[in-house]
């Protein structure tokens, strides 16, 4: 009997658990299946949808054409499908999200035959780290020490299953996408070829230069991340002892995911929820100021440069992200949930637990033990990690002319600002004090 095998975010033939099982368990074929489920395209914006439709038909094409898309929920689909073709068993990677997880058990019921769960999208699948009492780790340091413990498999062995096929909805055409937006090469080749192409150019480079957005030198593998056509257990393979700030960003992914498994609650809610009371701006003046933000209108010059990155690219660099995401809530006062949902709607790499992890870090209200005093300052970082400003004219062309002194503080320039570009919407050490003030006398409150 032929196996089912359901794609989720393990969009590759290689290094791929599941696809083991399901070639094993039946006579060899195997129908590859992927479910348009509307709870999960909802919240996508076009980019990341761009990037899955275009990703699907990478896969279909290894399939041979045999890929079945079909719309609908996936407990319907399934069930339906087992139905049409003879099979005794359906195959996944686990998925450890709140959604996806709640899914797949009601999948698992929902099915005629068993739901078989094999491997997932990280090294260590979240749960697994723990301490010597059993417990969680809270801090990612420790977290750290507990995962390399634990350590993984090797990549899984490479099978090659017979592909049959039934009734297919057929792959869906890109949506709409704004003018100019570039989009990376995906599907799984790409993201091999992506990925030499970092090992081989950039990888020793990585420690001392990976904070430097002008530079560009970091894997941009997150997007292959987000939806498996590489695994990070290929990664971490072919990462020498030496590379490991590398291992220690991969990391950092799955320990937001193991957050995320033991409190499903702080992908929308705060993780210390203590800090819940702090003031924030809301209706016409926190729409202003996350319309001014989300344009890169901000009149900060990394700020703008960041949000017009994503803008034209679904991608933002790391420090940048972090730069922005504090200026938003610690600068314009406006709460982490809105800015991290604007982030899932336009990033190509969206994803759960990194993303409100990532927000939740950087507005002190999650994992990182020192966190709300750290509030960065836009000037000093575009100086420090920009120095020349590069990174600042790639994306505001306003700025383009401008000298590097003058760069990260075109309010300075004696000829005055370049046209076009705003003034700057907020003075950064009026909100700096304003948020270390709201901060303390909420600690105060819950003295
Ligand atoms: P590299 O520097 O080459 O790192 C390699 C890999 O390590 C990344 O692909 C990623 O999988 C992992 N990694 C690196 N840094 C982090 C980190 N801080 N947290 C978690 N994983 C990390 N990453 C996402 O994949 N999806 C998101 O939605 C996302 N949202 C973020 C939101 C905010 C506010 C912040 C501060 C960070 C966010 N990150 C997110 C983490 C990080 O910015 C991206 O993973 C990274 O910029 C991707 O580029 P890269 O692949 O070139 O990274």
């Amino acid at each position: 009997m032929p196996a089912v095998m359901w794609f989720r975010r393990d969009l590759r033939l290689l290094d791929n658990p599941a696809l083991v099982a399901a070639t094993e368990a039946g006579d060899g074929s195997v129908l590859g299946v992927f479910v348009l489920d509307p709870a999960l395209l909802r919240p996508s914006g076009a980019p990341r949808l761009a990037v899955l439709y275009r990703t699907l038909r990478v896969l279909d094409s290894q399939l041979g054409g045999n890929l079945v898309v079909r719309h609908g929920s996936p407990g319907d689909v399934l069930s339906r499908l087992c139905q049409e073709v003879a099979t005794d068993s359906v195959h996944c990677a686990a998925d450890f999200g709140p959604y996806g997880a709640a899914r797949d058990e009601a999948v698992a019921q929902a099915l005629p035959v068993p739901l078989v769960r094999t491997g997932s999208a990280y090294a260590v699948a979240p749960g697994r780290v723990v301490n010597s009492s059993g417990e969680s780790f809270k801090v990612y340091s420790a977290f750290y020490r507990g995962w390399r413990r634990h350590g993984w498999p090797q990549p899984a062995r490479t099978v090659r299953p017979r592909w049959i096929s039934a009734r297919s909805d057929g792959l869906p055409a890109d949506p709409e996408l704004p003018d100019g937006l570039r989009l990376p090469d995906v599907g799984e080749a790409a993201a091999g070829q992506a990925w030499r192409s970092f090992v081989t150019d950039r990888i020793e480079d990585y420690a001392d230069q990976r904070d430097r957005p002008d530079l560009d030198r970091t894997s941009h593998m997150s997007v292959h991340l987000k939806w498996g056509t590489i695994h990070p257990r290929t990664l971490l393979a072919d990462l020498a002892p030496g590379h490991e700030v590398y291992r220690k960003e991969l990391a950092w992914r799955e320990f937001y995911a193991d957050v995320l498994y033991h409190r499903p609650d702080s992908a929308r809610q705060y993780y210390h929820g203590q800090l819940q009371g702090l003031p924030f701006a809301t209706g016409s003046l926190a729409e202003q100021r996350l319309a001014a933000w989300a344009a890169g209108r901000t009149g900060y010059p990394i700020v703008d440069a960041g949000m017009r990155q994503i803008l034209a690219e679904g991608w933002m660099h790391n420090r940048v992200r972090m730069i922005v995401a504090s200026f938003l809530v610690k600068d314009l006062h406006v709460e982490w949930t809105d800015g991290a949902r604007y982030f899932m709607r336009h990033l190509v790499d969206g994803d759960l637990a990194s993303n409100a992890h990532g927000w939740q870090w950087v507005a002190g209200t999650g994992t990182d033990p020192a966190p709300y005093y750290r509030i960065f300052n836009p000037v000093l970082q575009g100086k420090k990690f920009d120095p020349a400003g590069d990174y600042v004219r790639r994306y505001v062309p306003e700025l383009a002319e401008l000298p590097a002194k003058y760069i990260h503080e075109p309010w300075r320039d004696p000829a005055g600002l370049p046209a076009g570009y705003p003034e700057r919407i907020v003075d950064h050490a009026t909100e700096r004090s304003a948020s270390l003030a709201d901060y303390n006398q909420l600690r105060e409150a819950h003295r």
